[in-house]
C-alpha cells in the first residue's frame, strides 16, 4: 500500500511537471506585454514555413507591421498609454488571424517583432489574398477608437486612434531557404518604408 501511495504521488508530480512544461513552452514564445508570438517564434516558425514553402512550392507570404507615429503617441499620452494601444492592435491582429482560421482553416502566425512593430506569417495563400488580409488589418485598426479611464472610471482619455503602415512580401521560390529568408524580410521591410513614404496607413507590396 505504501509502495502504491508513493507510485500515485509520484503520478501527480510528474504531471504537474508535464503543466509546468507546457506552460513555459508557451511562455517562451510568447511576449508578455501583447500575448502575441513573440521574435524567438518568429524565427523558428519562419524558418519552417519557408522551408516548407520551398519543398511544396505552396504560396507564402509575410507582412511587416509598424505603428504610425507612435512616438508623438507615447510623448502626448505617456508610456503606459502606449503600452495599453500596443495591446489593443495586437489584440485587433489577433482577431483578423482568428477569423481567417475559422472561416477558411488556415493558420496565420501574429507576431510582436520589435517595440512597436508586428510581422505576421501568412503561410497557403496567394499575394492577392494576403493584400487583402493585410486591408483588413489595416481598415480594423483604422477604424477602431478607444477610451483610457482613470482608476475612479472617468473618462481620462476619448476617442483614442492609431494607424499602422503594412508591408507585405512574398517567397520567391527560386532562392534557397537562407537567401529566401532573408529576401521576404527585407522585402516586407522595404515595402514598409515604401508604405510610410507613401503617407501612412497604408499596404504597400514588394515583389522580386
Ligand atoms: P513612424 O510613423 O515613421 O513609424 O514613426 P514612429 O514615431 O512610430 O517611429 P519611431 O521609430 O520614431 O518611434 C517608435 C516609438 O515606439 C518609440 C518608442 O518609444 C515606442 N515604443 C517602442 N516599444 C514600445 C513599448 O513597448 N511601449 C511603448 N509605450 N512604446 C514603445
Ligand atoms: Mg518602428
Ligand atoms: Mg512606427
Amino acid at each position: 500500500d505504501k509502495i502504491k501511495l508513493i507510485k500515485s504521488k509520484f503520478k501527480n508530480t510528474i504531471a504537474m511537471f508535464q503543466t509546468d512544461l507546457i506552460k513555459l513552452g508557451q511562455m517562451s514564445n510568447t511576449d508578455h506585454l501583447t500575448g502575441l508570438y513573440n521574435r524567438r517564434f518568429f524565427d523558428e516558425q519562419l524558418d519552417i514555413e519557408v522551408s516548407q514553402s520551398l519543398k511544396e512550392k505552396t504560396w507564402l507570404n509575410l507582412l511587416m507591421v509598424d505603428i504610425d507615429d507612435f512616438k508623438q503617441f507615447n510623448d502626448k499620452y505617456g508610456h503606459p498609454i502606449g503600452d495599453q494601444a500596443l495591446s489593443i492592435v495586437s489584440k485587433n491582429i489577433q482577431i483578423i488571424c482568428d477569423d481567417e482560421f475559422s472561416n477558411n482553416g488556415i493558420v496565420f502566425f501574429p507576431v510582436r517583432h520589435g517595440g512597436e512593430e508586428f510581422a505576421v506569417i501568412l503561410p497557403s495563400v496567394d499575394i492577392n489574398e494576403a493584400f487583402k488580409i493585410a486591408e483588413k488589418i489595416r481598415e480594423k485598426i483604422n477604424g477602431y477608437s478607444f477610451v483610457v479611464r482613470n482608476t475612479k472610471g472617468g473618462i481620462k482619455h476619448n476617442n483614442l486612434r492609431l494607424t499602422i503602415s503594412i508591408g507585405l512580401a512574398m517567397l520567391n521560390h527560386r532562392h534557397t531557404k537562407t537567401i529566401g529568408i532573408k529576401a521576404l524580410i527585407e522585402n516586407a521591410d522595404a515595402a514598409m518604408y515604401d508604405a510610410k513614404r507613401a503617407g501612412k496607413n497604408c499596404v504597400k507590396i514588394r515583389v522580386e
